[in-house]
């Protein structure tokens, strides 16, 4: 579909028929990105006090933080005095679940919704419509960052859901005829898909191109080794996983197009990108204020900062100063780029290793956070390769893991690996995880060609 009729006519037409806040957000944001940092701290205060109010009135668990720390909400008088704030931890989250929903917040304009998490542990949480809307915004807005507008053709290379039922399909086909989306599972990439997708991809030819390092490293090399010409999009943009200089560089050479690093998470959406300056990624400061903590490695004793996200629109149910389990720094110096949004810089979340399968296919975290996140009886998990043709999926369990799953996921795995892969299970008591080590819970021992090198978010340092 033309892409000035969607972004001139039906993407406002669509947003007129949902009466929702998208565009209303997408002002502010273009508002507020390029204002001076201190303006934009400012904004994010002004954000914060309403939110710890709220939280403090209407949140059960808040409720109880408060009284706990002996404070009321008019007690932080600035976004340093917050720093003091308790941080919730994921377990705090799994312990309290419904008391961190909103008492007032209308249930059915909550949006339930699940993550894998960083170390293969699921996290059930609520996400609230207004949440939702400027979550919309900010990716639009982001896109505009790197040269993509509404309605221009994208292509996601990446993670689909297993088992989607056949009415959720069609729907989805036509949202992406109408969006002008080409959707490939970044799970089926032996050598006749490869094929496929790059005759797909040929005919369809997007402006943006979307996927995971390492499957699109993986599809790069492909498309060098069979002499494909670059698709030249506008953009190719990665993320859900670390991206190191060599993916990089592969997938430039192969696309003929910029790459651009982006962060986000299924709690928040998409939280950081870079622009086209490369230096950092900007964060989206008017959605979610983001704060260092500092830790100390168990292991290493090596000194490190821990990210801390306050969603700053969640109000059905509050976020605040969660640990995502991911580790980065941020800087508030102005951008080449005009922005005076923050940017983030060092992220050591999402350091997957990656499953190198026998059919020579990739399979990154993400893989088996979507596979695994809905197994029965699978808590936490570790997968560890040891050779090329088998792989152990060590776990912690929660009730019964029963045949049928063990059957479910043995199926899966083979389908995306082929079939020579052998898959074993280990059930453990608990799985030993450091500040460091819980981000690794895909861990290869047979090594993977080229991905020795530094992991790169920011390139020019
Ligand atoms: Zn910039």
């Amino acid at each position: 579909m033309n892409p000035f009729i969607i972004r001139k006519l039906l993407y406002p037409l669509y947003r007129k028929i949902k009466r929702d806040r998208v565009l209303a957000y997408l002002d502010e944001m273009h508002r507020i990105e390029r204002l001076e940092p201190e303006e934009i701290r400012q904004f994010q205060w002004e954000k914060l006090k309403r939110l710890l109010a709220y939280a403090a009135t209407h949140v059960p668990y808040y409720r109880q933080v408060f009284r706990r720390i002996g404070a009321e909400p008019g007690d932080f008088k600035s976004l340093d005095d917050f720093e003091a704030f308790p941080v919730l931890r994921k377990r705090d989250i799994k312990a309290n679940k419904e008391d961190l929903i909103s008492e007032t917040y209308p249930r059915k304009w909550l949006q339930e919704d699940s993550t894998g998490g960083s170390t293969g542990e699921n996290l059930y949480f609520y996400v609230d419509r207004s949440s939702s809307e400027a979550r919309r915004a900010n990716n639009i807005r982001m896109n505009e960052w790197i040269g993509i507008r509404i309605g221009d053709r994208t292509a996601l290379l990446w993670g689909t859901r297993f088992d989607v039922e056949k009415s959720k399909q069609i729907k989805n086909a036509l949202r992406n005829w109408f969006s002008n989306t080409l959707l490939l599972s970044a799970y089926r990439m032996d050598e006749s898909s490869v094929d496929e997708y790059l005759q797909k991809l040929s005919r369809f030819k997007p402006d943006l191109m979307v996927g995971y390092p390492s499957a699109l490293s993986h599809f790069s090399r492909a498309m060098l080794e069979r002499g494909y010409k670059p698709l030249k999009p506008k953009a190719v943009l990665v993320s859900g996983e670390t991206l190191y200089e060599w993916q990089r560089e592969v997938i430039e050479q192969a696309f003929g197009a910029p790459v651009y690093n982006h962060y986000g998470c299924r709690e928040f959406g998409a939280l950081a990108r870079e622009c086209e300056a490369r230096e950092g990624l900007h964060i989206a400061a008017e959605r979610a204020l983001l704060q260092v903590e500092h830790v100390t490695d168990s292991a290493t004793g090596e000194s490190l900062t821990e990210l801390l996200v306050t969603d700053l629109d969640n109000y059905g149910m509050p976020f605040i100063r969660y640990a995502i389990e991911d580790l980065g720094t941020i800087r508030w110096d102005r951008c080449k780029c005009g922005l005076g949004l923050p940017r983030l810089e060092s992220t050591i979340g999402r350091t997957f290793d990656v499953v190198k399968a026998p059919n020579g296919n990739y399979l990154g975290g993400t893989f088996w956070t979507i596979l695994l996140r809905k197994v029965k009886g699978i808590d936490r998990f570790q997968v560890i390769q040891e050779e090329v043709d088998s792989i152990t999926i060590a776990f912690i369990a929660s009730g019964e893991f029963t045949d049928e799953a063990r059957k479910y996921v043995i199926e899966k795995v083979r389908e995306a690996c082929g079939p020579r892969m052998k898959v074993r299970f280990e059930l453990k008591p608990e799985l030993e995880l450091t500040p460091t080590a819980k981000h690794r819970f895909v861990i290869s021992k047979i090594g993977l060609e080229g991905s020795t090198g530094e992991a790169d978010t920011h390139r020019n340092e």
